[in-house]
């Protein structure tokens, strides 16, 4: 569960104070589809920053407990534990992609994986990529590069690399954003898919409110 008290995010900057978040309090289970609604600067991406850990908040607490009992307080957390919940626990999905556009797609997806190479990790990942590609429905050669991809098949890839260590939070800032309608609603589809199948949180930003009366999930 996540759970978000008080919590307040000023930035600031020589024109003065932002104000992104103001005593926000909210309370998020473990698995499901969350989808986090707002206008253009609303905070959308500031609340993701914040439960991914990639940003500090300014007053308040963010916690995360996990089925298995783990805990994190990420208001409080050293920069060590900070790094271990993010790379054992969250996965990010951008509006960008944000892949590495001369990288293959096998080389963009494993990435997570070798970033904490194990003993015997490299026969695995054959089997690993395999299976990530099969659960975002990607029927490419993985020795393609990012840069010749659509857009759909790129921010598949991105989920693919998001999901190849099974975190139990993923983390999807408008990631339609950059689509069209219909593809649009296929990443949906998909990120839904594995919010149901994975047993994992799967919390989007969106500023599109026609998605959410397509796809069941809890709306804020
Ligand atoms: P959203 O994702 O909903 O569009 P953001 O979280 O990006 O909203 O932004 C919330 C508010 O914080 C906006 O007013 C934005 O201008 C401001 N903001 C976001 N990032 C920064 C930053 N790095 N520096 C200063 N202000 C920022
Ligand atoms: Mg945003």
């Amino acid at each position: 569960m996540i759970k978000l008290q008080n919590v307040e995010k000023v930035y600031k900057s020589e024109n003065g104070n932002v104000t992104a978040l103001n005593d926000i309090n909210l309370e998020f289970e473990s698995s499901g589809m969350v989808f986090v609604v707002g206008r253009s600067g609303s905070g959308k991406t500031t609340l993701l920053n914040i439960i991914g850990s990639l940003d500090h908040i300014d007053n308040g607490e963010v916690s995360v407990t996990f089925p298995n009992e783990d805990e994190y307080n990420l208001s409080a957390a050293s920069e060590k534990e900070l790094d271990e919940y993010r790379n054992l626990h969250v996965g990010f999905v951008f509006q960008e992609y944000n892949l590495l556009k001369d990288w293959s797609i096998r080389d963009n997806i494993l990435l997570p994986v070798r970033q904490q190479y194990t003993e015997g990790a490299e026969q695995e990942e054959e089997k690993i990529l395999e299976q990530v590609l099969h659960e975002t429905d990607l029927n490419i050669k993985p020795e393609r590069k990012a840069n010749e991809l659509s857009g759909g098949q790129a921010q598949r890839v991105a989920i693919a690399r998001a999901i190849v260590k099974n975190p139990e939070i993923i983390l999807a800032d408008e990631p339609t954003g950059n689509l069209d309608a219909e593809t649009g609603r296929a990443i949906v589809g998909l990120l839904h898919n594995i919010s149901r199948t994975g047993g994992s949180l799967v919390l989007m930003t969106t500023h599109n409110l026609h998605l959410l009366h397509e796809f069941p999930g809890q709306v804020y």
